[in-house]
């Protein structure tokens, strides 16, 4: 099964996919985690999108791109996977696309912009492995500590209010037209997203199982 989560930043698709990657055993592909650690690591390809990241505007498709193919190429993706945060551009679709890949479905977590700054200003990643939380609706069982590897869990970066203001206005600009593109490919299925993660986790595979 391969599937893409389509969101707003903040609307919850990493913590989404964590839940589908372990209940489906497929692993769940983050170009955001991709990023952020080829940024920590200091890479060509980190060095190309850090100014992009810290602005909150989109990493060039080129780049992103490279990335997903030579990630979907490893054999952990033979049996499917959950894409989290790409495509994010209508061209990074076409290319997907281009690659041969069959998309079973595509699920929009839907969260209204007024509600995105405060979930956002309470999520914190895992340095190390990239798990998701949130301090009040998902909290880490030791403050500041990763329940799964034990790395710190921290604010993200361009989590800034600031910032998140670009990120929902490029969301609306340049990702929230995939919404449209996959409901004309019959693959869309859309959910509202809850406060809480068992909540959503619901509505998620009732979308997923219909
Ligand atoms: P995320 O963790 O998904 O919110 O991604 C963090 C940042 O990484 C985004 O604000 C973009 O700058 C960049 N990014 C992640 N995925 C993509 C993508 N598919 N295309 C372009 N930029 C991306």
């Amino acid at each position: 099964m391969n599937l893409i989560l389509l969101g707003a930043p903040g609307a919850g698709k990493g913590t989404q996919a964590e839940v589908i990657s372990a209940k489906f055993n497929i692993p769940q592909i983050s170009t955001g985690n991709i990023l952020r650690e080829a940024v920590k690591n200091g890479t060509e390809c980190g060095i190309k999108a850090k100014s992009y990241m810290e602005s909150g505007a989109l990493v060039p498709d080129e780049v992103v791109i490279g990335i997903l193919k030579d990630r979907i190429a490893e054999d952990d993706c033979n049996g499917g996977f959950i894409l989290d945060g790409f495509p994010r551009t209508v061209p990074q679709a076409e290319a997907l696309e281009a690659m041969g890949v069959n998309i079973d479905k595509v699920l929009s977590i839907d969260v209204e912009d007024a509600a995105i700054q405060a979930r956002i200003s309470g999520r914190r990643v895992c340095e190390k492995c990239g798990a998701s939380y949130h301090i009040e609706y998902n909290p880490t069982k030791v403050e500041g500590i990763c329940d799964k590897c034990g790395g710190n869990a921290v604010q993200r970066k361009d989590d800034a209010p600031e910032t998140v203001v670009e990120r929902l206005k490029t969301y609306h600009a340049q990702t929230a037209p995939l919404i449209d593109f996959y409901a004309e490919k019959g693959k869309l299925v859309r959910v509202k997203g809850q406060d809480g993660v068992a909540e959503t986790s619901k509505l998620v595979m009732e979308a997923l199982e219909a």
